[in-house]
């Protein structure tokens, strides 16, 4: 069965799509937990972190360089985190490998 992220992809379910390019889709998290929260999201199924390979490291830098262009282009000069939640304890509800990127307010640390 397909996650709500791949039928995002497949333009089956619609989001606001920010940007997208051969390897990515960055859109506005649905529910987000900061002013600016954008997801980057892969086109290749990865269900996780934890499942990624060696030929997918370009993929993952990838995502990584976008992340950090999308929080300029948001302006979020201030600062922003970026988080990648692996698992039910690390509170991955979507198995679709996905980075977060939050910002717009100052973040806590430990994290919940
Ligand atoms: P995670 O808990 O790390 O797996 O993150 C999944 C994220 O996807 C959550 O922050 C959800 O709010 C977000 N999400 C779920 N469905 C949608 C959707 N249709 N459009 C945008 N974001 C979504």
């Amino acid at each position: 069965m397909s996650t709500i992220f791949e039928k995002i992809i497949s333009g089956e379910i619609p989001a606001e799509i920010l940007q997208q390019d051969e390897l990515c889709l960055v859109i506005r998290d649905i529910d987000p937990q900061s002013p600016t929260h954008l997801l980057v999201i892969p086109k290749k199924v990865i269900p996780r972190i934890g499942n990624a390979q060696k030929e997918d490291q370009a993929t993952l830098g990838h995502l990584l360089l976008v992340a950090a262009e999308v929080a300029e282009k948001e302006k979020l000069e201030a600062g922003y985190r970026i988080v990648i939640n692996n698992g039910s304890d690390g509170g991955e509800t979507v198995p679709h490998l996905h980075v977060h990127v939050l910002g717009g307010r100052p973040m806590k640390w430990p994290p919940g």
